[in-house]
């Protein structure tokens, strides 16, 4: 299956306003550490429901805003959210980015870097279309060294990458960009019930959903363009 199919009956079923919500425990972190002066332009990669330009336009004053996603039903449901003139979505995949070198000051992307089909390049364009001194925050909960993501996989019919802390700063490299920092953002907001309720219905132990949510969280990784 391809992106496109996958993703848009995601969006289709409703999944873009249930991943928002709980992306955001610990996406709103990411997002606040972003350095976005005023008016500057953002890239948002696989940017679902698009909450992230949103949020970014609202909280920092960020100008253009450029909501990238390969499944139009994803982007269609983006735009009907958004009021703002200044935010754009458009249908696009991550091989190609339809920017001009140095044109964008700033990109983010929540858990979707790993469905690119070539990370590689995907980074490579990242470096080209970012100018020298922007960033991009890379947010991801799937992840070698979360164990509770492993399976994953078995859900989704796109091919995913599953690099470990340690690859995605090499690849960053590789790509020619800085890595300014990398850590996990733990997710302090779901809900974990008592010891007593273990085994549920997805965890095994409390114990596995505490790593998994308070310890891994979110993987970031920050790449300044030379
Ligand atoms: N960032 C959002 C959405 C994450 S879901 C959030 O935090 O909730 C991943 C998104 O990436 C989906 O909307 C999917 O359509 C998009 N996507 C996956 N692979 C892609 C690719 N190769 N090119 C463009 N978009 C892609």
């Amino acid at each position: 299956m391809s992106v496109r199919e996958e993703f848009d009956d995601w969006a289709a079923e409703g999944r873009d306003r249930g991943m928002e919500e709980r992306h955001w425990h610990t996406a709103k972190h990411a997002l606040a550490r972003m350095p976005i002066e005023e008016g500057e332009t953002v890239l948002d990669l696989g940017t679902g429901s698009g909450y992230a330009l949103r949020a970014l336009r609202d909280t920092k004053g960020a100008g253009r805003g450029y909501g990238l996603d390969g499944a139009p039903e994803m982007v269609h449901n983006a735009r009907s959210y958004t009021e703002s003139p200044e935010i754009a979505y458009l249908v696009a995949d991550f091989d190609e980015l339809p920017f001009a070198d140095d044109s964008v000051d700033h990109a983010w992307s929540m858990e979707a870097f790993y469905y690119a089909e070539d990370p590689h390049h995907t980074l490579e364009e990242l470096a080209r279309v970012i100018r020298p001194g922007g960033t991009f925050f890379c947010a991801v909960n799937y992840y070698e060294e979360n164990v509770h993501s492993h399976d994953w996989q078995e859900r989704i019919s796109v091919p995913m990458t599953r690099w470990s802390r340690g690859e995605y700063r090499e690849a960053f490299r590789e790509a020619g960009l800085h890595v300014a920092s990398q850590d996990n953002v733990p997710d302090r907001e779901v809900e974990i019930p008592e010891e007593s309720e273990f085994p549920t219905e997805e965890w095994e132990t409390r114990r596995e959903m505490v790593e998994r949510y308070r310890t891994y969280g979110t993987l970031l990784t920050v790449g300044v363009v030379p």
